[in-house]
């Protein structure tokens, strides 16, 4: 079975980022996952919450009825701390994200660009960090080694992508995009679920009408990202399918 790890900075990223991508491919028959590094405690938007343990619980249930909706076989949310990733330790950042990759065993790995996805947000930029150095890392016996003496296994996965855009949003920090390698196609009715999924995160719903123009007006129907690395080298070409040339073994 082909796999597909997606690894996020916040709940609602799963969906508002990578949701077409995911449903797609779970539909061609490939085990989706999402790592998410923080529970968003950070968020300005707090529904009915007082306290930040309060937001934490409603946020990583909103996480979890978006993956279910978006079909993601498995999904966590770790405990890193919301817009602080950019001072979190790395070593440990990235010997989480390592053990997940040995244990999960994606064939593919998406996550965010150093620019912080369209955004621009640093907690992307950092997650898609750590999650490019464990992408490296999860394959050498000689990073992180103690799992490895526990039993689990190096793990290679084939294929990086960074989600990105082929146009920039108004009214934010500056941002350079990786360049789009990859066009994904998720049609109308798969844009439209995505979009669901994000409503399912309600405490963030004074964020709905803004992120729906955001991703209605540049992104429509597609979803775009930049192949970053690969472990079987190649030039490269501009794709449409993620898993192009992507083996099962
Ligand atoms: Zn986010």
């Amino acid at each position: 079975m082909l796999r597909l790890l997606c690894v996020t900075a916040h709940p609602d990223d799963e969906a508002g980022a990578f949701g077409g991508t995911l449903l797609l491919y779970h539909e061609r028959g490939v085990e989706t996952s999402v790592v998410c590094l923080t529970a968003g405690t950070a968020a300005r938007n707090r529904g009915s919450a007082r306290t930040d343990d309060e937001l934490a619980a409603l946020r990583r249930a909103e996480f979890a009825a978006s993956c279910k909706f978006l079909n993601v076989s498995h999904y966590e949310v770790l405990d890193f701390a919301d817009s602080r990733l950019d001072r979190t330790d790395f070593y440990q950042a990235v010997g989480t994200l390592t053990r997940r990759m040995r244990q999960i065993r994606p064939h593919v790995v998406l996550t965010f660009g150093m620019d912080g996805g369209l955004t621009g947000h640093v907690d992307h930029a950092m997650a898609g960090m750590f999650a490019t150095v464990a992408f490296e890392w999860a394959g050498r016996p000689d990073r992180f080694p103690e799992p490895i003496e526990q039993g689990l296994q190096p793990h290679r996965a084939q294929k990086l992508y960074y989600m990105t855009a082929d146009f920039v949003l108004p009214d934010r920090q500056p941002i350079a995009p990786p360049t789009v390698t990859a066009r994904i196609e998720i049609g109308k009715e798969r844009f439209e679920k995505k979009g669901e999924a994000f409503r399912l995160h309600t405490t963030q719903k004074p964020l709905f009408e803004r992120v729906k123009k955001n991703l209605g007006q540049g992104l429509g129907t597609v979803e775009m990202y930049h192949l970053v690395a690969r472990r079987d080298p190649g030039e490269d070409q501009v794709e449409n399918d993620l898993f192009e040339g992507v083996v099962e073994d």
